[in-house]
């Protein structure tokens, strides 16, 4: 059973290679607009979900801690570091369906080339490709974008 599958695929890769241009396409391809569109959607109803959870424990958290120099006033701080990187990641999720829609999602905004599928799945709300990213990460510690 092990042997046929290891058979199979064997048979199936030069065949791929084969096709090494059109294959980049292909790969891009496979995963269809629907699949994407529904990933961005799990993923911002998951984030909005948590979003609300956190919002909530944010609130009790507040109206329960009202003196002054609390010793939880460092765990708010993180609640709340939390609370906004959420926010972050459903707007960056809402301007990715957007793109979709427009046609031009899953290629990077700088510089035009495609994010890859790999990228999209970990990072449904990414607009960067994996240099770019680094890039303007290098930037932005370089004091760019910070004024
Ligand atoms: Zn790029």
């Amino acid at each position: 059973m092990r042997q046929q599958t290891i058979k199979r695929e064997a048979r199936a890769k030069p065949e791929a290679q084969e096709k090494n241009g059109e294959q980049a396409k292909t790969t891009a391809k496979a995963e269809t607009k629907k699949q994407r569109r529904e990933r961005l959607l799990t993923e911002r109803q998951s984030s909005s979900t948590e979003l609300a959870r956190l919002q909530q424990q944010m609130k009790t958290e507040i109206e329960h801690d009202t003196e002054e120099g609390d010793p939880d006033v460092y765990e708010r701080e993180k609640l709340l570091a939390v609370i906004r990187a959420l926010e972050d990641k459903i707007e960056s999720l809402n301007y990715a369906l957007k793109a979709l829609d427009a046609g031009h999602y899953g290629f990077c905004e700088r510089c035009g080339n495609e994010i890859g599928t790999e990228r999209l799945k970990a990072m449904p709300g990414t607009t960067l490709c994996v240099k770019c990213k680094a890039e303007t990460e290098r930037l932005l510690r370089r004091g760019f974008g910070n004024s």
